[in-house]
């Protein structure tokens, strides 16, 4: 959910001096760093010397619920010892995510309510959500899709032409928006195959992509990545999401940059998050580690009413003061639209900011 940018990346990491360059041993691919993601309360307290006696008895009752997943190259950007790290609030559940708050349900966006094709939501008139993998590579405690029954609306090899027909039956679709879970938590050979099927409907014309993956595991944009992205016909643009500044590293932009540079625009979705982005200094700061990184602000997302989440809410007189004070420091163009998805109607809602 991004626009292009220039990447401004590659001119300030240019040195006078040519470096020798220590002998490397081979990186592990993104699979195999996926695959070492920890995965229980124990490993992340003890990775990040976090307090048991204070943090093990919530984080069971919120795993038990939406199990923990952190893979390394996230936790390597979370400060060692600090409990209020707004990286850690995403990932390390706590005891109120077991409490049950008045208003807040297990499927908020009733998505169930829009399924066109197997594996095809389609709520909106010229785009579609094509929702090729249930997993994800992290998993972030506000989510509001922690209880969507993925596995029932999985695509499987004999619903792709159920889909293509459906798409085929539908001109005024001329977007497709691969989701999930996490759509590049999916194999490359799935996904070229997926995009090469998708060429093929004359009336696309993008290739959307809603994903968290580049910005978690940076080396998920391997040159198989770029390469079917790069031959694909349609038009490409990534909706990366990132919540807070600390997200991005050189890893991260080095990873846009290969983006950007097989044709892809880059945008960005947020959510805003009680102790994680609620403040008028993290949210411009996440807007300019954005464009630093080739990336534009497309959508910040008002706190959908999930259940379990409660404990990240931020009220929309609060969002939208915030907002309101973005304006007042950034160009218009780093303001992202503060938007809520409401059942039912044509696009996303965007938020009155008032009068200023
Ligand atoms: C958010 C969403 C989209 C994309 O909306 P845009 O405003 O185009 O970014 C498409 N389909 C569904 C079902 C969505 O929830
Ligand atoms: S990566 Fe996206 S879909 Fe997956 S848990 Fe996080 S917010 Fe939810």
């Amino acid at each position: 959910m991004i626009q292009r940018t220039p990447s401004c990346i590659e001119a300030r990491n240019t040195c006078s001096e040519p470096k020798l360059v220590p002998v490397t041993p081979a990186e592990p691919g993104w699979q195999e760093i996926l695959s070492r993601s920890i995965t229980t309360p124990s490993q992340l307290l003890s990775r990040l010397g976090l307090s048991v006696d204070d943090w093990k008895a919530g984080a069971d009752a919120g795993h038990a619920l939406f199990p923990i997943r952190v893979p390394e190259p996230y936790l390597d950007r979370i400060e060692y010892g600090n409990p209020h790290d707004p990286l850690l609030r995403q990932v390390l559940p706590i005891d109120s995510e077991a409490q049950a708050a008045p208003g807040f349900v297990s499927d908020p966006l009733q998505e169930d309510a829009a399924i066109a094709a197997p594996g095809l939501i389609r709520k909106y008139k010229s785009r579609a959500l094509l929702m090729v993998t249930g997993q994800c590579a992290i998993n972030c405690r506000y989510c509001f899709r922690r209880h969507f029954p993925y596995q029932e609306h999985r695509l499987g090899r004999e619903d792709r032409e159920k889909v293509v027909d459906t798409l085929m039956a539908s001109p005024e679709i001329n977007e497709i928006i691969l989701s999930g879970g996490d759509p590049l938590a999916a194999n490359d050979r799935l996904l070229a195959q997926w995009a090469s099927l998708l060429d093929s409907v004359p009336h696309l014309r993008r290739l959307r992509i809603h994903s968290r993956l580049p910005v978690v595991i940076p080396g998920r944009v391997c040159s198989e990545l770029t390469d079917w992205l790069s031959a694909s016909r349609l038009q490409k643009v990534l909706v990366v999401h990132i919540n807070h500044a600390a997200e991005i590293d050189s890893a991260t932009r080095t990873a846009m940059a290969r983006l950007a540079k097989a044709g892809v625009t880059l945008l960005n979705q947020s959510v805003i998050l009680r102790g994680v982005n609620d403040n008028t200094t993290a949210l411009c700061n996440l807007s300019e580690a954005l464009f630093d990184a080739g990336i534009m602000p497309y959508y910040l997302h008002a706190f959908d009413p999930v259940t379990g989440a409660h404990h990240f809410d931020v009220s929309d007189q609060r969002a939208t003061e915030l907002v309101r004070e973005m304006q007042g420091q950034l160009p218009g163009f780093l303001v992202p639209k503060l938007v809520r998805e409401l059942p039912g109607q044509a696009s996303k809602t965007t938020l009155d900011l008032g009068r200023r």
